[in-house]
């Protein structure tokens, strides 16, 4: 009965009405402020009660009319508080678990209309490396062949597949055939910036860089990254579809950005402070 469970409630507030003892009256002045940052503060001081961080959302919007916190700090009031206590803990842990995984739906909807062959891959998980939705791109638009097939998150895919028709159409221009296949390096790989240990890690750490080491393509010989003939349409072909790397991935690193980069070029869509780009 609901009887029961009433007199079970006004039992522990009871020893609660010296209130010295208790807690619960000096929180709820506080709750009953607008501010946030008071909020954070009173959780720590309940140990007691399990549901302090939730109460305060609910009495907020509910008790505009009492905005003076002096009567209600010297008011115990035992018998509201527990009303407000019950239907409150199955909001709160509602609200705490508002962190939701990153929604990739859209982005899989563009590569798709970008022409893309890809599949769903298993979480990642490996110490501090991982990616909770990792793809396995395996073809671009117009028949580029990924060798090996790349796992990447489905943005960097996505630029990937973007900056690959760009360089289709330099290719058909500057060497007058058609790339056929991307010559894959690194993509999802747990380890530190160019394979240093102690550095930070590596944008690959999280399926979110690409190295491509080179094209292949039908009617022309392959080109792999690295320095060429200044001025020969291989040279021109490669500066070229670097500098459009730069409109579709945040950092770009090939040869002559350092030593670790001279046979490859390194995309990856790491985030920066005001969307700064690294672009060498
Ligand atoms: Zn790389």
């Amino acid at each position: 009965m609901a009887l029961a469970s009433h007199p079970a409630l006004s039992a522990e507030d009871r020893p609660a009405t010296t209130p010295s003892v208790m807690p619960e009256p000096p929180i709820r002045p506080v709750e009953l402020k607008p501010e946030p940052p008071p909020m954070p503060a009173t959780a720590p001081a309940l140990p007691d009660a399990p549901t302090p961080p939730e109460r305060p959302a609910e009495l907020t919007p509910a008790t505009p009319t009492a905005p003076e916190p002096g009567p209600a700090s010297e008011m115990p009031v035992p018998p509201p508080r527990p009303t407000d206590l019950s239907p409150s803990p199955p909001t709160t842990p509602a609200l705490a678990l508002t962190v939701t995984p990153a929604d990739d739906t859209a982005c899989r909807k563009r590569l798709e209309r970008l022409g893309a062959t890809f599949e769903p891959l298993p979480p990642i998980s490996n110490g501090q490396c991982g990616a909770e939705k990792p793809l396995k791109l395996s073809r671009l638009s117009g028949g580029v062949v990924l060798n090996p097939a790349a796992t990447l998150v489905c943005g960097t895919a996505e630029a990937l597949a973007r900056w690959t028709t760009e360089a289709q159409e330099t290719a058909e221009q500057v060497l007058k055939a058609p790339i056929k296949s991307l010559s894959i390096g690194s993509t999802y790989e747990c380890r530190g910036q160019n394979h240093d240990p102690d550095a930070k890690l590596s944008e690959h750490s999280f399926a979110n860089g690409v190295d491509v080491m080179g094209f292949g393509f039908d009617g022309h010989g392959p080109i792999q990254i690295g320095a060429g003939l200044d001025g020969a349409p291989e040279a021109t072909f490669q500066a070229a579809v670097r500098a459009k790397a730069c409109l579709f991935f945040r950092t770009v690193l090939g040869p002559g950005s350092d030593a670790a980069h001279g046979n490859h070029l390194h995309l990856d869509e790491r985030e920066r402070n005001a969307g700064h780009r690294l672009c060498q």
